[in-house]
């Protein structure tokens, strides 16, 4: 059984459930417990299944929920280490920095490291692949598998109630290094967008492959090879330029949205479906959609004229997630 459920996609919220086999993890937690779990009973989804939570970026659209949910669950949570360190340090209450002052130095190094990325891209190698790194296991220990005193216990669950931050194990992985989560092989990859250490992912079960790639400011080699061969693609269609130019956010906003490590808009998917997407999927999903710059008309007509009459009931089979309610679950 291999199956995709977005139970929430766009700045109020991220969140998607990924079966296959006997798996399933929990992509981002943008909601609050109470509601993921309220998602995913709509959707037909038994929380109590969940296996893991892994997370794209610290942004709270996609954080919003994670500590509880996997508090709750006891489940382990997959990051890469620098938003794991980032996630910590924006809910830490001694921080020193306003969080638009961290989210503006996050932008600068987040553009440093794609300018180099660019530099490099000519053999369109991703500079983090070359890394090799073990998987770390935080400081954060099992606590399933000690066999604790009830006072112990006790002690424990205190103190995951004094540290919003405390997880009942967290998991790292790299960017560029396959991971395996039961019977999921996870293929994250390095996205452009102004968040710490931002990935997007290739999930691969039983031969079905799904790609998951939204907050990104625009499709860079990396990414683009990653996006072969899926069967399932689920693509941030943000903004329409027009709706965002004219719109009601600052100047400053915008420019960030617009940025290379900003967010996708309509135009941009659309190139990308007509230029370079090689029509292999199934079905395309339309993600993270604003609703103050964008239509969800407009974001279907542009992917509908960009597929120019390959869109149909059995190939590239358009959808858009929605924000406020689950999409019906994607069954393969
Ligand atoms: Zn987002
Ligand atoms: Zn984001």
């Amino acid at each position: 059984m291999v199956r995709f459920t977005v139970l929430a996609s766009g700045s109020k919220g991220n969140s998607t459930v990924v079966t296959g086999g006997k798996t399933r993890i929990l992509v981002d937690a943008g909601l609050s417990c109470r509601e993921l779990f309220r998602r995913m009973k709509l959707a037909d989804e038994d929380p109590a299944t969940l296996d893991a939570i892994i997370v794209t970026h610290e942004h709270s659209d996609h954080v919003a929920g994670l500590a509880v949910t996997a508090r709750k669950l006891g489940i382990p949570v997959y990051f890469t280490e620098p938003t794991h360190r980032a996630w910590v340090r924006w809910l830490s209450p001694r921080k020193q920095m306003t969080y638009a002052q961290w989210l503006e130095q996050c932008r600068q190094q987040a553009a440093a490291r794609m300018a180099e990325a660019d530099a490099a891209s000519a053999d369109d190698c991703d500079p983090e692949e070359i890394e090799t790194l073990a998987d770390l296991t935080a400081k954060q220990e099992d606590s399933s598998t000690t066999d604790s005193t009830p006072a112990q216990k006790k002690k424990k669950k205190s103190e995951a109630e004094r540290d919003p931050t405390a997880l009942p194990v967290v998991h790292y992985f790299q960017a560029g290094k396959p991971l395996q989560i039961g019977d999921i092989s996870v293929s994250p990859f390095t996205i452009p967008h102004d968040a710490t250490d931002p990935v997007g992912f290739v999930f691969q079960a039983e031969g079905v492959r799904m790609a998951l790639a939204t907050d990104l400011g625009y499709i860079p080699p990396n990414v683009k090879a990653q996006l072969k061969s899926v069967d399932l693609l689920l693509l941030e269609s943000n903004h329409d330029l027009e709706m965002l130019r004219d719109g009601p956010y600052p100047w400053s906003v915008k420019q960030r949205v617009l940025s290379r490590v900003g967010h996708l808009s309509n135009e941009a998917c659309a190139t990308y479906l007509e230029a370079e997407y090689d029509g292999q999927a199934t079905y395309i999903v339309l993600g993270h959609l604003s609703e103050s710059n964008n239509l969800p008309e407009l974001a279907r007509i542009s992917a509908e004229r960009a597929l120019n009459g390959r869109a149909s009931l059995l190939a590239n089979r358009l959808l858009l997630a929605p924000q406020h309610e689950p999409l019906t679950s994607i069954c393969f």
